[in-house]
C-alpha cells in the first residue's frame, strides 16, 4: 500500500479523496467502484477501488461529481 496522499499528475498538488462511484467496468463486466480524487485546481482523477496500485485516470465527468 502506498503511504501518504496521492499527488495530482497535472499540477503536483496533494489530492483529496472525493468518494466512490459505483459503475460497471466494460473491461471485465464487473460492477465495481471508482475512487475519486481531486486537487485544489479542480483536476479530477479516479482509480478502480479494487486496483489501488494502478495509475490515476483522468475523470471525464467533472461536473457530475464535484460541487
Ligand atoms: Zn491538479
Amino acid at each position: 500500500m502506498p503511504t501518504g496522499e496521492p499527488i495530482c499528475p497535472t499540477c503536483g498538488q496533494a489530492l483529496t479523496g472525493g468518494g466512490l462511484v459505483l459503475m460497471d467496468r466494460e473491461e471485465d463486466g464487473k460492477r465495481t467502484c471508482r475512487a475519486l480524487w481531486k486537487c485544489e485546481e479542480r483536476h479530477l482523477w479516479w482509480v478502480w477501488a479494487d486496483r489501488p496500485a494502478s495509475a490515476l485516470d483522468p475523470c471525464p465527468d467533472t461536473e457530475l461529481f464535484v460541487d
